[in-house]
């Protein structure tokens, strides 16, 4: 075992946005033999992966228990002591609730110092796209930030906290508003305290909400907000509304946050460039295929990807049918000979053996991207994506180009060669 090159980190992948991610966590990502990931990390950032590190999800994603933290702990052990680097990748910022603390001491007793990289925490990320300054000097001395899940003996002092005066940014506090407002009130709160929920934030999908205390948990509740989601108490929440107000009688024009996002960037200009090649096994699940996907995509977003195309031997496979009628994207199939005969070779003798042909998801993405279905005209779209393996699923994308087969990027003649 090679104990002087095997390294551990944790890591903070940001609040959503592939972009809030931190150069360094980029860097070690890319490092990593073995990748343990959170629910509310977005899927996105598996790209900085290398493409033959092992991803698994660890979170409660597909409706699946979430893994028990010793048994997280245990497996990281297990890989570092085979000699593989771990990166264990958490939402936010590794060490702001989300239990990173607990995970360095359980290495460092086994005698392993992981690296700690810091993450953007949702509690200043979120407030921050409403234009939410947590610690505005003109409404707060500080910030508190507390959790609001804890009930019984690890309830927060909610009295003590409205005493502070401070801002409050409340994690995990979305099942339990409506008895924290009551207990706030309680407190002596002032009623008109503003407040602010923001769901999702930095994603795509973000939404929030804003309302005084003594309407909020209601307001919340009217609008469908759920986890996971921020929720900020205190005088900063007005620059929220204020900032709403300009916008609204034109004083000010911003773009929301959520359109500096690939995601949103796309759907603005509504491009339908993209053509997804992919190759997956019998019952592959559609919530696997979708990973997959969406580590192939990186920076682009789903409104880019006109077709999904595949081997026609997988017409009925439930999965990727499932994956295509949930984005409403057609699904091209293409005949053994077409992908046989188009211009991407890829030696790789087990998909030979099973497929009959060399591999499916390269020529499948330039059949599907070109003009016309003929091999011939393959050649007239290119690959953007060379193939990502996530999951056993195999994804390449291509675009259409007028460019002649020398221009195909290298990296698609020599993927499968790791
Ligand atoms: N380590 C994470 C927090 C983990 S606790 C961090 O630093 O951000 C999980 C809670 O974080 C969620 O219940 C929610 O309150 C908050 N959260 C995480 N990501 C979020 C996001 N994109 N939008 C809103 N809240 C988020």
């Amino acid at each position: 075992m090679h104990a002087a090159m095997t390294r551990a980190w944790l890591i903070g992948a940001g609040p959503g946005d592939v972009e809030l991610m931190t150069l360094k966590a980029t860097r070690a990502l890319a490092q990593a033999d073995v990748v343990l990931v959170d629910d509310l990390v977005n899927p996105e950032v598996l790209q900085f992966a290398r493409a033959d590190a092992q991803v698994v999800y660890v979170g409660k994603r597909g409706g699946h228990p979430s893994t028990p933290q010793a048994d997280i702990v245990t497996q990281m052990l297990r890989h570092l002591r085979a000699g593989r680097s771990v990166a264990r990748l958490k939402g936010g910022d590794p060490f702001v609730f989300g239990r990173g603390g607990e995970e360095l001491q359980a290495l460092q007793a086994a005698g392993i110092d992981a690296d700690v990289i810091n993450g953007i925490t949702a509690g200043i990320a979120a407030p921050a796209t409403l234009g939410i300054a947590v610690t505005h000097r003109d409404y707060a001395q500080g910030v508190v930030f507390v959790t609001g899940h804890g009930a019984g003996s690890g309830e927060p002092d909610w009295a003590a906290l409205a005493a502070t005066r401070m801002t409050l940014v409340i994690y995990m506090g979305m099942r339990r508003l409506g008895e924290i407002a009551g207990a706030l009130l309680a407190a002596g709160m002032s009623a008109d305290t503003p407040c602010a929920a923001i769901e999702s934030a930095t994603r795509p999908e973000q939404r929030h909400v804003l309302a005084p205390l003594r309407e909020f948990a209601g307001a919340v509740a009217r609008a469908g907000l759920g986890s996971p989601a921020i929720v900020v108490i205190g005088g900063v929440a007005s620059l929220a509304l204020a900032r709403e107000a300009a916008e609204r009688d034109g004083r000010v024009h911003h773009e929301p946050v959520a359109s500096a996002t690939p995601h949103a960037r796309a759907h603005a200009h509504s491009i339908k460039t993209l053509s997804v090649g992919i190759g997956c096994r019998s019952h592959s699940e559609a919530a696997d295929i979708e990973a997959a996907v969406r580590t192939a995509l990186g920076s682009n977003g789903f409104e880019q990807i006109r077709s999904i195309a595949t081997i026609d031997t997988k017409a009925d496979e439930a999965g990727l049918l499932e994956f295509c009628s949930r984005h409403q994207l057609p699904l091209r199939l293409f005949s053994r000979e077409q992908i046989a005969s188009a211009p991407v070779a890829s030696p790789s003798a087990g998909v030979r053996a099973h497929l009959g042909v060399d591999g499916v998801c390269e020529p499948c993405a330039l059949l599907a991207a070109a003009a016309s279905d003929s091999a011939r005209s393959a050649q007239n779209a290119r690959l953007v994506v060379p193939k990502t393996v996530h999951a056993g699923i195999t994804v390449a994308i291509a675009a259409p180009n007028n460019a002649t087969l020398g221009d195909l990027p290298p990296s698609s003649q020599d993927q499968d060669s790791r």
